[in-house]
């Protein structure tokens, strides 16, 4: 929501301080900034005054609101990428997969059911940062969205939370968010309810080559990507879901419409022109490789914090970090490592209890397990941030011995 703003006030009153360093732990794909910058004028895009004014993208698309550009650019990029199936889905846009996701929630939801739906997802679960103050009541960090509060803001009668997907035991119909790549932790992930007959959501927010090899072309029934992690452009606010059902597709373009009556043209010309640019800098990357490419260059960069991180770690004896398997990844053509966007940090000194106060006395500020439905020996680390403050956390990790 208002993440970065607060966060660069909040982080030079602290640090001018020396109280904290703020990783600014809600994931801020800022890491990008560098690459884009390179990019220059190729994703400049110009909106003249008299353009983009009616509240109509195009009126024969049922997703009326949703730009051809766009739409186009998507498809193009699944294309390339190959990390989803397009043939046959209805595209949504919507205001980040943020807003997509509430809009799944109320087109699967039955209208007349005679209670609301069960919401689960497999913990540990999509949460961000909340608020957290310190003894001076400065600002720390700010609420944003995550799966159980982002289901019972409104306290809806259509659908409520209900917790971890591996307790999940009450009879009837629910629905189930899949985080694939998952955060916080980073593993691929499926269905974990123990039974048939829920609906699912597919949360592909990070199923980019960065982060994860791709397998083969996702074909669900729902499935929500978002810019934010995609391109690292989280202020442009565009997301998109594909749907295969035009029923669903018709109660999401609904919901978007009684929320915010469509989706900022501007901001979906802009993500058009990024998301052309990523494409055709990645058209042969398989073949040929690309310094030009923004998959290779970020696959390489996290594939270079994800090597400082482990040494770190290794080196300290205190924590552990998830292994991964690798897997052949069909857009770079090549045996590929899952490096994902969070490292999901474990603490495993016996005295200390809550990993995240114990590293907030060594200056530095993660989100602890608790927040994601698991036990406080966890923490979240963003590996997307700026170059500065990643490298000062992996600096501090270092020195803290056993
Ligand atoms: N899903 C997941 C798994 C995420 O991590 C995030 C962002 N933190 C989102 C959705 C939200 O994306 P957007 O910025 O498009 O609303």
């Amino acid at each position: 929501m208002f993440c970065e703003d607060r966060f660069d006030r909040v982080t030079a009153v602290v640090s001018s301080l020396s109280i904290y360093l703020v990783t600014r732990q809600c994931g801020d794909p800022t890491m990008y900034e560098n690459y884009w910058q390179r990019m220059g004028e190729r994703t400049t895009v110009v909106i003249s005054g008299w353009q983009s004014m009616s509240y109509f993208s195009d009126v024969k698309n049922p997703c009326w609101f949703l730009e051809p550009e766009f739409a186009k650019q998507v498809v193009r990029l699944h294309n390339v990428v190959g990390n989803a199936v397009t043939n046959g889905r209805q595209i949504v846009v919507g205001t980040g997969s943020s807003q997509l996701f509430l809009a799944a929630l109320y087109a699967l939801a039955p209208k007349d059911g005679s209670e609301p739906m069960s919401v689960v997802s497999a913990a540990p679960y999509y949460s961000v940062t909340s608020l957290l103050t310190n003894k001076s009541r400065w600002l720390l960090m700010v609420s944003l969205q995550s799966y159980p509060s982002m289901t019972d803001c409104l306290k809806s009668g259509l659908y409520k939370w209900a917790g971890d997907a591996r307790r999940f035991s009450k009879e009837g119909p629910y629905i189930e968010l899949v985080t694939s790549p998952n955060n916080p932790d980073g593993f691929v992930r499926h269905s974990m309810v123990n039974r048939t007959g829920g609906i699912l959501v597919h949360d592909l927010a990070y199923y980019w080559p960065q982060y994860t090899p791709i397998s083969s072309p996702a074909d669900h029934d729902l499935t929500l990507f978002t810019v934010s992690k995609a391109t690292g452009h989280a202020g442009t606010r565009i997301g998109w879901a594909l749907v295969k059902d035009p029923e669903v597709a018709k109660k999401m373009i609904k919901f978007i419409e009684l929320n915010t009556i469509g989706v900022s043209r501007d901001s979906q010309l802009r993500a058009a022109k990024i998301l052309e640019v990523m494409t055709n800098t990645s058209e042969n990357v398989g073949r040929i490789g690309s310094y030009e490419s923004f998959f290779w260059i970020s696959y390489h960069l996290m594939a270079e914090r994800w090597q400082l991180l482990r040494a770190a770690v290794n080196r300290s004896r205190v924590f552990s970090l998830p292994d991964f398997t690798p897997g052949f990844c069909h857009f770079l053509n090549q045996d590929s490592q899952p490096q994902p966007a969070f490292a999901w940090l474990k603490c495993e000194d016996d005295r200390v209890e809550d990993c995240e106060s114990f590293l907030r006395g060594y200056k530095m500020l993660t989100r602890g397990g608790r927040h994601f439905g698991v036990g406080p020996k966890y923490v979240r680390i963003s590996m997307v941030d700026r170059d500065n403050n990643f490298n000062l956390f992996v600096k501090r990790l270092s020195v803290i011995q056993s």
